[in-house]
C-alpha cells in the first residue's frame, strides 16, 4: 500500500454518511443511505446489484468486484440503518469532532467501519490487488434483528471463503471472534378483566401473573454458563380501577452456546400459569445463533494478526461479547469470521458515540491488507 492516506477526505466521507440519517424504520432514510453508498461505488471496476426491500425496510446492496475471477471468495459485511431517529442530528448528537473523538448518530456502530472498509475495497478494486472475488453487501436492518437481510447474508456467505464483519472494534481496537446468540421472545398474559372494587373476587389479574414470569423468567440467568435473561420492556392495563385482562413482556436471551440455546429456548416457550385462571401465551425463538471460536477462525485471526503487524500495530481480539451481529449467521454455517473491523471508538447506541480518528488509518489498512492477502 501507498504510504499516501488522505485522513481529511476519510472524515468528509464519514461526515456525509453519518448526516444522512438511517434509523432503520424509516425505509426511505435507509435508501437514502443506501443511494449515497451507491454513489460512492460508481466509476469502480465492479457489478453493483441493488435489491429491492421487502416487509417495509430498506434495499441491500451487492457490490462485487471480480476481477481475481469467480469462485468462493471474500464476503464483507456492513449495516448502514442506525438505532438514532432522526432528528438526533439536530438534536443531541450532531456531527462533531472533539480531539480525537468524532461523534455523531451511528458514527461507531457502524458507519464509521463501513466506511473505512469500502474505502479499502475501492482501493483494492482500483488497483486489482485482491487474490480472490470480494463481495462488499451493505444492509438495512441489522439493528432489529436482521429479519429482511438475513436470507441474502446466508446465501452470500455459503458461496464465500471468509466473512468480514465491519462491526465496531472495541477496548482499544480490538476485533471480535466469537459472541453470544440472541433469542428474542414476546410474552402475553390473558386474565380475566373486573371492577377493583364492586367485584375484585372475579378478576385474574394478567399483570400479577406477569409480575410471577417475570420473576422466573430472569431468575433463568446463569453467569457462571453465560445465560442472560432481560425482561427489557413491560405493558399491562387500562386504569386503576381495572383489574387488568391483559400483559406484555418482551424477553431478550443470551447464551454461548447452541445447545443452551436450544435448553433455554424450550424452557422459555413451555412457561406455565401459576394462576390457572389466567392464559400465558410465549412466542419467539432463537434470532441470532451463537458465533463461537473455531479453528478456522483462530487460524483467520491469527492471519490477521501478521497483516496488522506489518503495518505496526498488534491486534488482539476480545472476549466472547454479548452483543450479536450478523456475524453471528455466517459463523453459524461454518464460514471462518472475522467481526470488530470496524472503527474504534465507544458509546454504540447512546448519546455520546464516538469513533476515533486515530483508528482510521491503522484499520483501513488492515482492511485492505485482508482483502489482497487472504487465498
Ligand atoms: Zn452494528
Amino acid at each position: 500500500m501507498t504510504n499516501h492516506f488522505e485522513l481529511g477526505a476519510m472524515i468528509e466521507g464519514i461526515k456525509r454518511w453519518v448526516e444522512t440519517e438511517s434509523p432503520t424504520q424509516s425505509k426511505a432514510a435507509v435508501n437514502r443511505m443506501i443511494d449515497l453508498v451507491q454513489s460512492d461505488v460508481a466509476g469502480l471496476p465492479v457489478k453493483v446489484e441493488r435489491v429491492p426491500g421487502k416487509s417495509g425496510f430498506a434495499d441491500n446492496l451487492i457490490v462485487r468486484n471480480h476481477a481475481a475471477g469467480e469462485g468462493r471468495g471474500i464476503l464483507i459485511l456492513s449495516h448502514i440503518d442506525t438505532v438514532h431517529p432522526i432528528g438526533t442530528l439536530a438534536g443531541p448528537l450532531p456531527f462533531r469532532r472533539d480531539g480525537d473523538k468524532l461523534y455523531g448518530p451511528g458514527l461507531f456502530d457502524m458507519k464509521g467501519g463501513a466506511y473505512l472498509a469500502l474505502e479499502a475495497f475501492r482501493q483494492v478494486a482500483q488497483a486489482k490487488s485482491a487474490k480472490l472475488p470480494v463481495t462488499f453487501v451493505f444492509t438495512p436492518d441489522e439493528e432489529v434483528g436482521s429479519p429482511t437481510s438475513r436470507a441474502l447474508i446466508e446465501t452470500e456467505a455459503k458461496k464465500s471463503r471468509y466473512v468480514l464483519v465491519t462491526e465496531p472494534a472495541r477496548d482499544g481496537g480490538k476485533i471480535v471472534t466469537s459472541r453470544k446468540g440472541v433469542g428474542r421472545f414476546e410474552v402475553k398474559t390473558i386474565g380475566v378483566p373486573a371492577h377493583s372494587g364492586a367485584r375484585h373476587q372475579d378478576g385474574r389479574s394478567a399483570i400479577k401473573e406477569m409480575a410471577r414470569q417475570v420473576l422466573a423468567i430472569e431468575g433463568l440467568t446463569d453467569y457462571a454458563r453465560g445465560v442472560t435473561t432481560t425482561v427489557g420492556m413491560i405493558s399491562g392495563g387500562t386504569a386503576p380501577n381495572v383489574i387488568p385482562q391483559h400483559c406484555h413482556i418482551s424477553v431478550d436471551l443470551r447464551v454461548r452456546e447452541v445447545a443452551a440455546g436450544e435448553e433455554f429456548e424450550a424452557k422459555i416457550l413451555a412457561l406455565e400459569p401459576f394462576d390457572q385462571g389466567v392464559k400465558v401465551e410465549v412466542t419467539g425463538g432463537m434470532n441470532r445463533p451463537p458465533f463461537e471460536m473455531s479453528t478456522a477462525i483462530d487460524v483467520l485471526f491469527r492471519h490477521a494478526q501478521a497483516v496488522a503487524r506489518d503495518i505496526g500495530f498488534d491486534l488482539q481480539h476480545t472476549e466472547m461479547t454479548g452483543g450479536g451481529s450478523d456475524g453471528n449467521f455466517t459463523a453459524a454455517l461454518g464460514v471462518p469470521t472475522l467481526d470488530g473491523l470496524g472503527i474504534d471508538g465507544d458509546g454504540a447506541h447512546t448519546e455520546w458515540e464516538h469513533g476515533l480518528i486515530s483508528s482510521i488509518e491503522p484499520r483501513t489498512r488492515l482492511m485492505r491488507g485482508l482483502l489482497e492477502s487472504l487465498q
